[in-house]
Parts: C-alpha cells; sequence; structure tokens
C-alpha cells in the first residue's frame, strides 16, 4: 500500500539535535550549575547567567514515546505516589528511584529546581518530592491563573487581552527574586549581554516556530499534529540558544517548499482537523493514522501553539512576566474558547479532536464546555478521546478506534 504520509527531512536535523541535548547535558552539567525546569519556566534569566537547563517533562515525554514510563511509574507508585499523578511526574520520580531501570540512566544531577506554576499545581508538589529526595534547592515562581485575562499576542482575540498590572507586577517582583536567589546558590551574576541575547534568541526561535505553524493555514497543509508534537522539542528545551534558531530555519524552509509545491503533509487531504492537548505519545503514528487514512489532517493543535508567544524587550522583566504567566492553561475556559475558535476559522478546521488526559487535569477540566462553546461559535463538531499521555494502562484501542471512525463518517456525511 503507498504510504500517506509525508516525512520531513528536517526529522534528521531533529534526531542529532536532541541527541546531542541530551548528551552534552550530562557532560555541560559537570562544568556549570545545571538546573531541572518546568516548561514553562522563564529559562532567559538562567541562560543569562549561565546556568544549564534541563526539562524533567520533555524526559517524561520522551519515556511515554519510548514505552519505558509505565515500568518507572509503577516505581514511583510503589513509593507511595499516587497513580492519579500526572505520568510525566511518576515517570520522572521513578528515573530517579531506580536510575539504572531509566533510559540514558535518567537525567544528570541537578544543584537546583526552578518550578513555574503557569501549566499546572502538580509541578509544585512533584519538585518538592525531588527537591526531599535529591537535597537541591527549589525556587517556586507563582504564576496566577488568569481568570479574565486574554492570550495577548494571538490574533482574533479581543482588546482587554493581556495581563493586569497587579499581577504582572506580582510575577516581576518574583523573577527579581529569581535572579536573586539563583546568585546566592551558584556564585553566578546575571549577564546583561547574554541575557539580552537569550531573550533575542528565544523571540526569533518563537517567531519562526509561529510562522511554521502558520503555514499550515495552505491547503493542503504542510504539516500534520504528529510532525508539529515532534519538532515542538526544540522550543520547549532549547529557546534562547542558536540550535533552536538555526533549526526552526531550516525546517521553515522546507514547510515553504511543500506549500509552493503544493505538498501537504499526507498525500489527499480531505479534512482538516484541530487537536487539543498533549500528544498520546505512545500511539503517536498510529493513532494518528487512523486519520490519516482516511484523509484527515490535523492543521493545528493547541498544545504546540503555547510557545508562539515572544517576550517584550523593552522592558524584559515585565515583558517575561507577561509571557509566562499567560500561557494557554493559565486561562479561563473562556479565553481558551476564544483562542480555539479563532484557529478553527482561520485554519479552515472542520472539526475538533480533543484528548481527555487523564494525567493532565488543567488541560483536560473544562473541555467538553470550550468544545460546546467552539461548536456553537463556528459549527464544527467534536470529538473527545480519554485516555493519556504516556500512561498505557489507561489507553483502550477498540473504543478509541470505533469513536474516531464513527467521527470520521460524521465528517464524511457533512
Ligand atoms: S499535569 Fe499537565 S501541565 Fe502539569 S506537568 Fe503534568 S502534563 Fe504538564
Amino acid at each position: 500500500m503507498a504510504r500517506k504520509y509525508r516525512k520531513l527531512n528536517t526529522s534528521k536535523d531533529l534526531t542529532r539535535l536532541m541527541t546531542r541535548y541530551y548528551a552534552t547535558s550530562k557532560l555541560v552539567g559537570k562544568l556549570r550549575p545545571l538546573a531541572w525546569v518546568t516548561s514553562g519556566a522563564p529559562v532567559e534569566i538562567l541562560i543569562g547567567m549561565g546556568i544549564a537547563t534541563v526539562y524533567p517533562e520533555n524526559y517524561g515525554a520522551l519515556l511515554g514515546a519510548q514505552r519505558a514510563a509505565v515500568p518507572l511509574a509503577q516505581v514511583a507508585e510503589e513509593r507511595g505516589f499516587s497513580p492519579d499523578l500526572c505520568s510525566y511526574a511518576r515517570a520522572h520520580l521513578g528515573s530517579l528511584l531506580a536510575p539504572g531501570d531509566a533510559p540514558q540512566g535518567g537525567l544528570p544531577r541537578p544543584d537546583l529546581l526552578v518550578a513555574c506554576n503557569n501549566i499546572c499545581g502538580t509541578v509544585i508538589k512533584w519538585y518538592q518530592a525531588v527537591a526531599q529526595e535529591l537535597n537541591v534547592p527549589l525556587f517556586l515562581l507563582d504564576a496566577p491563573y488568569q481568570h479574565e485575562a486574554g492570550l495577548p499576542g494571538h490574533a482574533g482575540l479581543p482588546e482587554h487581552a493581556g495581563l493586569p498590572e497587579h499581577a504582572e507586577q506580582y510575577v516581576a517582583a518574583q523573577l527579581e527574586d529569581l535572579i536573586a536567589w539563583l546568585a546566592h546558590h551558584t556564585g553566578r551574576r546575571l549577564n546583561d549581554k547574554k541575557f539580552h541575547q537569550a531573550l533575542a534568541l528565544s523571540n526569533e526561535a518563537v517567531t519562526l516556530w509561529r510562522e511554521i505553524r502558520e503555514l499550515c493555514q495552505a491547503r493542503p497543509s504542510p504539516l500534520n499534529a504528529p510532525d508539529l508534537f515532534l519538532t515542538m522539542a526544540p522550543i520547549v528545551v532549547l529557546r534562547g540558544t542558536k540550535d533552536a534558531v538555526g533549526f526552526y530555519r531550516k525546517l521553515k524552509d522546507e514547510v515553504e517548499e511543500r506549500v509552493a509545491r503544493g505538498e501537504g503533509a499526507i498525500v489527499e487531504e480531505r479534512h482538516r482537523l484541530l487537536w487539543d492537548n498533549i500528544a498520546i505519545w505512545y500511539r503517536l503514528f498510529r493513532l494518528f493514522s487512523l486519520f490519516t487514512d482516511a484523509g484527515a489532517c490535523f492543521v493545528v493543535d493547541t498544545y504546540t501553539n503555547a510557545w508562539s508567544v515572544s517576550v517584550d524587550t523593552t522592558e524584559p522583566i515585565l515583558g517575561l512576566a507577561r509571557t509566562y504567566s499567560t500561557v494557554y492553561i493559565n486561562q479561563s475556559l473562556q479565553a481558551r474558547a476564544e483562542l480555539m475558535s479563532d484557529l478553527v476559522e482561520r485554519f479552515g478546521v472542520d472539526g475538533v479532536v480533543m484528548h481527555s488526559n487523564r494525567s493532565c487535569k488543567p488541560y483536560s477540566l473544562g473541555q467538553y464546555e470550550v468544545l460546546e462553546q467552539v461548536s456553537a461559535r463556528t459549527g464544527v463538531p467534536g470529538l473527545v478521546l480519554e485516555a493519556d499521555m504516556c500512561d498505557t494502562r489507561l489507553y483502550a484501542e477498540e473504543p478509541t478506534k470505533n469513536r474516531i471512525q464513527a467521527f470520521l463518517d460524521l465528517l464524511e456525511q457533512r
């Protein structure tokens, strides 16, 4: 049978880049201070202070994709961590407790921990457990949940979009505390030149990433969600570096060439879909092939969209406070429904598929309400799939397939 999915040439560069990143992290950690940070941490500050960073969430995704998450999660569960906890947290904690069973022997040991609760409250307890286990200092950055604010930097959203001044000041003051705390624990100062360079590189990568995603408005779409889920890794772990910029320049060239040739990510695009929530890592291509085979391409998603907002560098600390406080899942359901409706309209989406992810409560709670609002505004139908991003024990193959088939039949009839 002819292949219905076009592989990106840039995927080879991605594999090389990420392999090098994990290999050098072990080495770099021996030469300068190393921090474990959450995906929404203001990493530009750490780069400006010469502190290396590693992302346990990205490692969690890797464990999920390699199907190594469950045995490690079980190690954490046996130690008393609840199976209801996020599977990134459980798998990572398992890798800490049983490094011999973890791919690459687990992550290099950190000197510091920096967690920001702009993505969830889980990271607070997760990082506290790590701090206790390894006896390393932890900084918790509190980014208050935005009940009112819209998502700055996103097209199609109301004028009031933005962070209230009191929240902005509150987070900015903590960023100043973070700089002092890092200096106290590492003896390093914030180097202004390095900090501004990191901000500029971060913004350049974010802009390229946003432009790449926007190119998927083309018909057929040059990328499908699995492409986005894989190529998002550098925007998470290499934000603020030349490596990320170099990779996204190359990826953008390839995507532009596809658009110019009228070549889609899948061979015959018949339906254009939106994906909501984190990928089901252990089923990435198998699950999406059910859609691909029916000519359904995920032209946009809300997850990889989260790293699309630049930092205002005219007032860097305030700019960081604004950008990192207003990530997608730190926003009200109303703001999420507005963003999703905007994406549906701009990308010509015919249907929405939501992953109700047992692990990620802040992402998954309220999805039915968001879907109702998006369907009412745009008229597109939706499907909710219940699973987990890493924990294969929460995935039921046959019911999932049946629900997808029924949804695809519905799209055919419209
Ligand atoms: S609960 Fe969700 S946001 Fe928090 S660490 Fe897990 S996957 Fe990430």
